[in-house]
């Protein structure tokens, strides 16, 4: 799966995804550089697994409702009760209470987040798991980061497929 995936934040004037799409294909994934900036920086201060979840929006395509045209991530939630491993995070925390309480008119959540410090950016079976139980919308992001080695990845959807980051500018 080949996924344009770009920082670049400027206003888009898309139509929003309806509720209960679940046959889509993503085109691209963005983060705004002030979100992807205060989730590394979460992140870098624990030498511990921490995570949070992710708020954002996700577009459709202009002649085609159903279809996702663009994933885009706003804001990261910390969790802070997070007792350290990426499956109690997303099994039992006020995480999820916090970002309902943060969502802006049209921001649903559209994923997760979780570092793996000094072990590599990589999806192990339970992060696999994970996402398949919490974050199987075709549209929900995996993102793992490694602070110390200052490695990240991004997996979309139940199957956890990877997303290249590629710079369309480039
Ligand atoms: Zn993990």
């Amino acid at each position: 799966m080949t996924i344009k995936w770009t920082d670049r934040s400027e206003p888009l004037h898309m139509p929003v995804l309806p509720a209960g799409v679940e046959q889509a294909e993503v085109a691209e994934v963005r983060i705004d550089p002030q979100a992807e900036a205060g989730v590394l920086a979460h992140l870098a201060g624990h030498d511990t697994e921490a995570g949070g979840l992710l708020l954002g929006e996700a577009y459709a395509r202009r002649d085609d409702v159903t279809s996702v045209a663009l994933i885009r991530v706003r804001a990261g939630i910390a969790a802070a009760d997070s007792t350290g491993t990426a499956f109690s995070l997303a099994m039992g925390s006020s995480v999820w209470r916090d970002a309902q309480a943060a969502l802006q008119p049209g921001w649903r959540i559209v994923g997760w987040y979780h570092s793996h410090p000094g072990l590599g950016a990589f999806f192990s079976g339970t992060d696999r798991r994970t996402q398949r139980a919490f974050f199987a919308h075709p549209w929900s992001i995996g993102w793992v980061i490694d602070p110390i080695r200052g490695e990240q990845a991004w997996f979309l959807g139940p199957d956890s497929e990877p997303i290249e980051r590629v710079d369309p500018d480039r």
